[in-house]
């Protein structure tokens, strides 16, 4: 039963509630096709050099606070960011990361739109992968909490999975080792 307290509706495709991933996230509030947009990922157009001294000053921040190390930057092109962050109303930067998400992210002319991959049913909590990247940022600084079969553990884009397991196939060897 969902309480009308709890939670709020966003548009016609989501509501906005408490998640068991972290935090609060966006529901499917109706079956929700596949390939359809679902939510425009919306903020404050920046350039490269803005993004990346906003994200550093995040990573900074939540060494002191964990909760306050939420990042909402993201690359539209090779010069611009997007900050989902510093504008009030953008209700998508909810949408938690999944390691077996239903929804991906595209973006169509400096507009980031979170569209699903799948068929959605009813319900089903909205989720994209965050696709933070190895290098960029130390990935074990973010947890990765989806509880999917197939979670890595870590918020880490898909293509680094292999990298990830070599590195933690190693640790477990050493550790044996001694
Ligand atoms: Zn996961």
């Amino acid at each position: 039963m969902i309480s009308h307290k709890t939670i709020s509706k966003v548009n016609k495709y989501v509501y906005l509630k408490k998640s068991k991933i972290h935090s609060k996230g966006l529901f499917a509030l109706k079956k929700i096709p596949v390939g359809t947009r679902i939510i425009e990922y919306t903020g404050e157009i920046i350039t490269k050099r803005e993004g990346t001294r906003r994200a550093d000053t995040t990573v900074k921040l939540s060494k002191r606070n964990p909760s306050k190390g939420a990042t909402y930057i993201f690359e539209i092109d090779k010069k611009h960011d997007l900050d989902g962050g510093s504008i009030r109303n953008n209700p998508a930067k909810y949408i938690n990361h999944s390691c077996n998400p239903n929804c991906k992210y595209k973006i169509i002319k400096k507009q980031i739109w979170i569209y699903s991959v799948r068929d959605i049913a009813r319900g089903e909590e909205i989720t994209y992968n965050y696709g933070f990247g190895w290098d960029s940022r130390n990935y074990s600084k973010y947890a990765c909490k989806c509880g999917s079969a197939n979670c890595v553990g870590y918020i880490l884009e898909k293509k680094s999975w292999v990298k990830l397991e070599k590195r933690l196939a190693r640790y477990i060897k050493e550790a044996s080792r001694k």
